[in-house]
C-alpha cells in the first residue's frame, strides 16, 4: 500500500525482540461491536519476541481504512451466516 516501514527495529517495549512488518491472514480485531478479519496484506509492525505492535500516525490511518473496507466487504457474509454477534473479545494475536 506504499507505507515506508522500516526493515526491522529494536523493539522498544521488551528491547530484546526485532520489530517487523508483518502481514497474514487470520487476524480478527475488534470494531464497530464485531470482530473483522485485518486484510491479509495489511502489515503490522510486530515484535518477533514480545509480540507488540508498533501502530505509527501514519499507520493508523491506513488501518482505519481497511478495517473500515473489511468492516463493509466482511458484512454480507457475516450477516448471511447469522453470525453478528461475536462471543469472545478477539485481540491481534501475540507473535
Ligand atoms: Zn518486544
Amino acid at each position: 500500500m506504499g507505507i515506508d516501514l522500516p526493515a526491522a527495529t529494536r523493539c522498544p517495549e521488551c528491547t530484546l525482540g526485532q520489530v517487523r512488518p508483518v502481514a497474514r491472514a487470520g487476524r480478527i480485531v475488534p470494531y464497530r461491536g464485531v470482530g473483522v478479519e485485518l486484510p491479509e496484506e495489511f502489515a503490522i509492525p510486530t515484535c518477533d519476541h514480545c509480540g507488540a505492535e508498533s501502530m505509527t500516525d501514519e499507520l493508523a490511518g491506513h488501518f482505519d481504512l481497511a478495517i473500515e473496507t473489511a468492516y463493509w466487504s466482511q458484512r454480507p457474509a457475516r450477516r448471511a451466516r447469522g453470525d453478528v454477534t461475536p462471543t469472545t473479545p478477539i485481540r491481534l494475536p501475540r507473535r
